[in-house]
């Protein structure tokens, strides 16, 4: 697949999906949300839900639900890729507990 920032993400077949969500199928039990120290936010006012922070999320902490993006925090460690990789730059870093 050939995935350009901006883009739409369309999945049509197996090869299509990310790799690490795919192959942590087995590892849902795994609730690394107690890692995090920092928590991204999503500013739904800017995102164009082009997909790219689900396709980088390595966890897979962002699902998509009623064709919008969404965060787990039980599975988000709190990395920040999807913040870095967002190209509207709408997803923002906020402390825990604050
Ligand atoms: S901070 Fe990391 S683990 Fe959490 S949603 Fe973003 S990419 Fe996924
Ligand atoms: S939060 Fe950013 S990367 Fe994620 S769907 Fe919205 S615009 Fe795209």
């Amino acid at each position: 697949m050939n995935f350009k920032p901006g883009k739409k993400v369309v999945l049509e077949k197996l090869a299509d999906y990310p790799l690490m969500p795919a192959s942590l199928a087995d590892m849902t039990h795994n609730f690394t949300g107690s890692w995090r120290n920092m928590r991204p936010v999503i500013d739904y006012d800017k995102c164009i839900n082009c997909g790219t922070c689900w396709k980088f999320c390595p966890e897979p902490a962002i699902y998509i639900e009623d064709n919008k993006v969404n965060v787990n925090y039980y599975f988000c460690k709190g990395c920040g890729i999807c913040v870095s990789e967002c190209p509207k730059k709408c997803i923002t870093f906020e402390e825990e507990g604050k």
